[in-house]
This record gives structure tokens, C-alpha cells and sequence, in this order.
């Protein structure tokens, strides 16, 4: 580390300091980490939402605090557990490997006492006393064979065991890292992956797939009026109101931002709008209200694009054209759902009613 590494890393530490002092927050090693992520300036959502939070009130609260911790330092979080889980797994595999070792030099050494044994019994002459000597050395030896064996067997079930509870948070560790977690529903990642999977699937089957995008009208004018934390609020609202409108296999997830998508495998394009209006009726029938004051925060609308899979799509051609239609709605006047058939091809106007 150089002079200025040291300047640098101090200097972010005593802003992070200062913040956690002005906000009257503890400065626990997650709220410390936090505001030393915010002073790198690294992450500029964070920022953005922290500097809403001072513009708003002068300091961040501490009820806030651990919501932007569970948000933006998830990852290292993630990358502790799975650090954890690598440093079991390899003890474990250092344990299973002596204990087999041990269990080998024994067994030679069992096999090396019997060798001689019988070659003292084959040269003959052996008298009752050397007999009974031999015999009891033998039991010995068999008897330590035995309790070795046991030990090998008790710490490899040991191990079956602690790799069952490894397996078990590996999948709760993937599970996480699939999930958005402001929303809770599908992340990015996750839908890049589905979409791939249930596009092959409907190409093989022939079945129509259809690709709906959403978009929340002047969330900006939102945020500004009322606040990102009631913004992210309303995220959450939409998340669970696409959750509760579609069936079994569609996947609904978060885009990024104050965008969604849904997946609706075997769906054509009259049943994805049909599902996109449903959704954006409910979110437009919902009158906002404060928990915390109970004051009414209106109401938020969605737009809506609708395409439908084409035998020469790949992932980006079909979300490029949902894209298309959510933007021809956007140009339409919001709140509104456009699917692709209503899109003119030369210049993207549409012929909506
Ligand atoms: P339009 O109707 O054209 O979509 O207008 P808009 O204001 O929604 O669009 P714009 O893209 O200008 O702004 C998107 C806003 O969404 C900006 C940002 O403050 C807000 N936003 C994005 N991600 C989050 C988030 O995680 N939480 C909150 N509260 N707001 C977010
Ligand atoms: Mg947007
Ligand atoms: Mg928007």
C-alpha cells in the first residue's frame, strides 16, 4: 500500500465517520461500511438514495440504515457466506483425508502382524506358551483394527452430515443470488437465464411465449415528491401486484430501476395483453397511502409493451421489440398497454384505438 492508499482509505474512513456522527448512527462495521461505500462515490445508486435521504431530513434514519445495507452490501455479504461454506469444505476434505490415511498406515500394519504371525506358526516348533502369546497379540491388534475402523466410520458419517447442511446453504446462497432485494422476486440475472430457457422451450414445442415490460409512469416526479423510501414502497407494491396476476411457470422480475418484466410461456400476444392490462388496472385501482402519517400519496400508473416470441428472436431482438411497444405506449399517453401487432413497422406509431 502506498502513501496515498493510506490517504485515500483514511480519508474515506473519517467521511464515513462523520456521516454515521451527523446522522447519529452507531458506527457498527455494516452502517460503517455503508458510508464508506457512499464516500468512494462506487456505488452511485446508493449514493443517489443516501443523498435524497440528507436532502430530505439532513441525515439518514436509522430505521433506513439497515434497508440500504441489506440492499447494496448483499453481495459481500454473499461472498462471506460462500467464503464460509469454501473454508468448512475444505477442512472437512483435510479431516476426511488424514482419518483415511490413518486408517491405511493401521491397516498395513495389521496386515504386516498377521504376515509374521503366520510365518511363526508355518516354522513350527511353537510351544503352548508362544502360542498363547501370539494369539493374544493378535486379539490386541484385531481389537485396535476394530476401533479404528469405527472412528473412520463415525467421522465419515460426520462428514455425510455436514455436507448435507453445506448443500443446503449453497442452494440458499443461489436462491439469494437470483432474487432482487428491495422486491423479492426474480432478479435480472434470474430472468436472463429463464428467458434463454423457456425460449428454447417454446421453440421446440411449437407453443406461443410471450414477453411483457412495465415500466412506472413519472416515478421521478414520485421520488421527488415524495421520497425514494416511499419510492421504494411503491417498487414493492408493483412487485407483488405482478405476482399475485400471473399463473404457475410465467416469471415475473425486476428489470432494473422502476422497470419489470414478466415471462408468460405459452401465451400469445391476445393473452399477454390481456394479463398486462389486468396488472395495470390493479396497480392504477390502488390509492397510495403513507403508513407512517397515513398521508394519500395519489395514485401510480403503469406502461405496458407486449411481444411475442418469432422463430428468428434472440433474447435481445424480443425484448427490443416489448422495448419498442413500451415506449410507442410511453409516446401514447401512459398508463396504457401496446403490443407489437398495434406498432407501425416504418415509424413506431401506433394505430390504437
Ligand atoms: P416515464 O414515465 O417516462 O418512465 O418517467 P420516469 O420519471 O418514470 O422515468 P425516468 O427514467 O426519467 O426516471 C426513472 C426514475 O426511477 C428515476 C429514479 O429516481 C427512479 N428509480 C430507479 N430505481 C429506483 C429505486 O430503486 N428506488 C426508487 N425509489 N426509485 C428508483
Ligand atoms: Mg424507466
Ligand atoms: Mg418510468
Amino acid at each position: 500500500m502506498t502513501n496515498l492508499d493510506f490517504e485515500r482509505a483514511s480519508g474515506f474512513a473519517n467521511a464515513a465517520l462523520a456521516l454515521l456522527k451527523r446522522s447519529q448512527i452507531p458506527p457498527f462495521p455494516m452502517y460503517f461500511e455503508l458510508f464508506y461505500t457512499y464516500a468512494t462515490g462506487s456505488t452511485p445508486e446508493l449514493n443517489k438514495r443516501i443523498n435524497a435521504a440528507l436532502a430530505e431530513t439532513g441525515a439518514l434514519s436509522l430505521s433506513e440504515a439497515p434497508l440500504l445495507c441489506e440492499e447494496f452490501l448483499k453481495i459481500s455479504d454473499m461472498d462471506a457466506k460462500l467464503r464460509h461454506m469454501s473454508s468448512v469444505m475444505s477442512r472437512k476434505i483435510t479431516d476426511v483425508n488424514q482419518a483415511i490415511e490413518f486408517a491405511m498406515v493401521s491397516a498395513n500394519s495389521y496386515s504386516g502382524s498377521l504376515q509374521q504371525a503366520s510365518g511363526d506358526l508355518e516354522n513350527g516348533g511353537i510351544d503352548e506358551e508362544a502360542l498363547k502369546l501370539l494369539s493374544s497379540r493378535l486379539l490386541k491388534e484385531t481389537r485396535r483394527m476394530q476401533d479404528m475402523n469405527r472412528k473412520l466410520e463415525a467421522e465419515l458419517e460426520n462428514t455425510k452430515d455436514d455436507i448435507s447442511v453445506l448443500q443446503r446453504d449453497l442452494d440458499e446462497v443461489r436462491k439469494e443470488s437470483m432474487l432482487d432485494p428491495l422486491t423479492k422476486i426474480a432478479n435480472r440475472k434470474a430472468f436472463d437465464e429463464q428467458l434463454i430457457e423457456e425460449m428454447n422451450a417454446s421453440l421446440q414445442s411449437g407453443k406461443p411465449l410471450s414477453l411483457l415490460v412495465f415500466d412506472i409512469d413519472h416515478f421521478k416526479a414520485f421520488n421527488d415528491t415524495f421520497g425514494h423510501l416511499t419510492g421504494d414502497q411503491v417498487l414493492r407494491l408493483v412487485a407483488q401486484v405482478l405476482k399475485a396476476n400471473i399463473r404457475g411457470r410465467d416469471l415475473p422480475a425486476r428489470f432494473g430501476g422502476e422497470e419489470f418484466v414478466a415471462i408468460l410461456p405459452e401465451t400469445d400476444l391476445a393473452g399477454g395483453m390481456n394479463v398486462g392490462e389486468t396488472i395495470r388496472a390493479a396497480v392504477q385501482s390502488k390509492e397510495l397511502l403513507k403508513r407512517s402519517t397515513n398521508e394519500k400519496l395519489g395514485r401510480i400508473t403503469l406502461s405496458v409493451g407486449v411481444a411475442v416470441l418469432r422463430s428468428d428472436d434472440t433474447v435481445a431482438t424480443l425484448i427490443e421489440r416489448a422495448d419498442r411497444c413500451l415506449y410507442a405506449a410511453k409516446g401514447n399517453g401512459r398508463n396504457r398497454v401496446v403490443a407489437e401487432h398495434q406498432l407501425s413497422e416504418e415509424n413506431g406509431v401506433i394505430d390504437v384505438a
